[in-house]
């Protein structure tokens, strides 16, 4: 099952990207395992997918080292895909190869710090919100650039790129235009000298409109492990 999941979204990520015009190996496939047991993750990294993307530091802390004891694999790759508090940058940057969601210029600053300390250069991308829904996450438009030019002189963060987390629609076509967005945005931003590879959008029912607007990294959750249990 998890095998031919995964084989059939490698296949529509191949697709969706030459339908755009784009090299299917500009696309990575970032597996969503929150909630996902370790035994499961096992799995999907014998199905060949070697990057995973966790929600929440701790439920991250206890798979990661739990699997650590299982696997010496070392080109597996953790990313962190929710919201991150300061309090938790510490761990963070022990755990995780790219922090997706910095938001702040706080939080950026206590990554820096916790980075320099144990001697690593913490990559990560900015989360951009395009939409006004209260619940979400990430840096306004107005602010960004300020953000990624603070971030920029921090010398321990790598930043890669943006990422976002649209509302939800059940037509993926009317999520388009928040792809389409963050993209505009980048390359506004890459105007002014600023360089951001990494565009990370698009999750199960919509990553292939997110690859038509030019997605580097899609995270899939449901569409590889089946319906999550909510938490
Ligand atoms: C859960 C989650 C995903 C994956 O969602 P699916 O619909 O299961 O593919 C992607 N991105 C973030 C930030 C998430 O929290």
């Amino acid at each position: 099952m998890l095998i031919e999941n995964a084989s059939n979204i490698l296949k529509r990520i191949s697709h969706a990207a030459m339908r755009a015009g784009r090299s299917p190996d500009e696309v990575k496939l970032i597996a969503v395992t929150k909630t996902i047991g370790i035994d499961t993750i096992k799995e999907a990294i014998d199905a060949g997918l070697r990057v995973f993307g966790e929600n929440r530091v701790q439920e991250a802390q206890k798979k990661i080292s739990d699997l650590k004891l299982e696997i010496s694999n070392s080109n597996i790759e953790w990313h962190l895909i929710g919201h991150l508090q300061k309090n938790k940058a510490k761990y963070a940057v022990q755990l995780f190869d790219l922090i997706q969601t910095v938001d702040s210029t706080g939080l950026a600053e206590e990554l820096n710090k916790q980075a320099e300390k144990i001697g690593k250069i913490q990559r990560i991308l900015v989360q951009v919100k395009l939409s006004e829904e209260e619940t979400k996450h990430g840096i306004s438009e107005e602010g960004l650039m300020p953000l990624l030019e603070a971030i920029n002189k921090l010398k321990n963060i790598r930043l890669e790129g943006l990422m976002t987390m649209p509302p939800f629609f059940e037509d993926p076509e009317r999520v388009r235009q928040y792809f389409r967005r963050l993209r505009e945005i980048r390359d506004d931003a890459e105007q002014k000298g600023l360089k951001l590879p990494e565009l990370s959008m698009g999750m199960s029912h919509d990553f292939e409109v997110a690859i038509e607007e030019g997605a580097t990294m899609v995270r899939i959750g449901t569409a590889i492990f089946g319906e999550r249990n909510r938490h």
